[in-house]
């Protein structure tokens, strides 16, 4: 199917041509007709499936009839509002409106928080038709009243279920209650859990339901193997792995960032140089870690859950979870580091016996057992009693330190929504028994029972000022925005 088919505007299809796009996606194929003939839909698609575009086209189709050059504020009123959980993806999505909207005369803001809000302020007061926010810096603006909802037309709630994992439900329903409420309204999700559900049956019309499959799910792409080890053998393990599989760029997990310190300084000591990140790391640091990671100037790279979160490496073959998480969606998340883009992955774990629990709950949570591959003589034995925390071996007992006070997590509890940081806690995700929405056509080729991913939207732009502009006036495509571990503010806890 081409573009062209989907009864695009020319001024779009010169856009998307211009991206060298040749076929909608899936999710683009099924949700562009459904918007355009402004239907409500819920979208089960995550980033990396072509859904920015999926929405951000038909959107740009259907405001287009407002386009206005003229100069006054009052003809440039928010007519559609896209919520999105973080600042990475409000970024990216601008950057999709703007690219797709090239040829199209409608203006477009963007607003999250962390940054002054003084310019968002001015690029609201000159009029826009679209804007991207995060819902907390919303708040803000509905606050202040520097912005006004009453004629939105359109509502995107992209990743809604990140979305509430990070505590935004209170603010999306302040916002829900501000919005005119004759509007069509597009939810997308990567999974749907009961509270999605809940929230599309609060305010959604009779939505069309649209599923694409996972880009790659971590079964299909990802080897998963794991070394049974005493934690004080997992070093020497370590490096016999990086060197015998000649890994020529791998991405090791810790839990704690003091482990992740100390985790390249023995693997600096064992002739493997290596660097770490963590939430302590400055901003320049963390860039200068990931930047030589990324380009391959340097192998290895040693993180935490929370630091790593923003990490996009189309091609990384090799993720180690030297500590394995206890919290099971963090190895999928983790994992969802590798096998992307369609080439292979492995994701080894060195599971030492006290870590055994959370290996079964990763499993419940696979649905399968994970392969154990025999220790290599003489690296797997434990030398007598007091070996399991050895002098330079990072790992030690999962929730308690040795002298039994709980280690110091990378990422604290919050008060606020951290819409600029990464959420550290999760809820269990949806199950396939849950009931539908009423009104909803589930539809039964969609397998809800897989584990969520990570998105790949993790992309950010700390210092990105959201000027109003036209989404049109041709020009240079901004690069992406860079990964989102530089939000981790450098001193997020102890
Ligand atoms: P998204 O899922 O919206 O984050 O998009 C993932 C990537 O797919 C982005 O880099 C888009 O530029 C790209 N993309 C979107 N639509 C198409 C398409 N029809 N053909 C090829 N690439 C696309």
């Amino acid at each position: 199917m081409s573009f062209a088919a989907l009864n695009l505007l020319p001024e779009l299809l010169r856009a998307v041509e211009e991206q060298g796009y040749t076929e909608p996606t899936p999710i683009q194929a099924k949700a562009i007709p459904e918007i355009l003939a402004r239907h409500d839909i819920m979208g089960c698609a995550q980033t990396g499936t072509g859904k920015t575009a999926g929405f951000t086209l038909p959107l740009l189709q259907l405001l287009h009839p407002h386009a206005s050059t003229s100069t006054s504020p009052a003809r440039h009123p928010v007519r559609a509002l896209v919520l999105v959980p973080t600042r990475e993806l409000a970024a990216q999505v601008e950057e999709s409106v703007r690219t797709y909207g090239k040829y199209v005369p409608l203006r477009i803001a963007v607003v999250y928080g962390g940054i002054d809000i003084k310019p968002q302020i001015k690029a609201l007061h000159a009029g826009v038709e679209i804007v991207v926010a995060t819902p907390g810096r919303l708040i803000d603006h509905l606050e202040q009243k520097s912005i006004n909802l009453s004629q939105v037309q359109i509502l995107v709630l992209d990743e809604a279920d990140r979305m509430l994992d990070m505590g935004f439900m209170p603010a999306i329903t302040r916002i829900l209650g501000v919005l005119p409420k004759q509007r069509q309204n597009l939810l997308f999700s990567a999974t749907f859990s009961e509270e999605i559900k809940r929230l599309a049956g609060e305010f959604m019309r009779a939505p069309k339901m649209i599923e694409v499959a996972r880009r790659n799910a971590p079964a299909e792409l990802v080897t998963h193997q794991v070394y049974e080890v005493p934690a004080a053998k997992k070093a020497a393990l370590l490096a016999h792995l990086i060197r015998s599989r000649d890994m020529k760029q791998v991405l090791i997990f810790v839990r704690m960032k003091r482990d992740a310190d100390k985790l390249a300084r023995q693997l600096q000591r064992d002739g493997l140089p290596a660097a770490a990140i963590h939430g302590d790391r400055s901003q320049g640091e963390r860039t200068v870690a990931l930047d030589e990671f990324k380009t391959g100037q340097s192998r290895i790279l040693v993180a935490t859950d929370v630091a790593a979160r923003g990490i996009d490496i189309d091609q990384l073959p090799f993720v180690i979870n030297y500590e394995i998480p206890n919290t099971p969606e963090d190895y999928v998340h983790r994992i969802g580091r590798t096998g992307r883009a369609g080439t292979p992955g492995e994701a080894i774990s060195l599971v030492s016996p006290d870590e055994m629990e959370y290996l079964a709950g990763i499993e419940k949570l696979l649905k399968r057992a994970i392969p154990r591959v025999a220790v290599p003589e003489g690296l797997g034995e434990e030398r007598g009693a007091g070996a399991r925390h050895g002098r330079d071996a990072p790992s030690r007992s999962p929730t308690r330190s040795p002298a039994g006070a709980p280690e110091s997590r990378e990422a604290p509890p919050r008060s606020r929504p951290p819409e600029d940081r990464d959420a550290h806690r999760r809820r269990p995700r949806g199950s396939i028994d849950s009931p539908p929405v009423p009104g909803l056509r589930p539809d039964p080729s969609f397998d809800f029972s897989k584990p969520y991913e990570p998105s790949a939207s993790s992309k950010t732009e700390e210092t990105a000022a959201p000027a109003p502009a036209r989404v049109g006036p041709p020009g240079a495509k901004r690069p992406r925005p860079v990964a989102a571990i530089f939000r981790v503010k450098p001193k997020e806890n102890a």
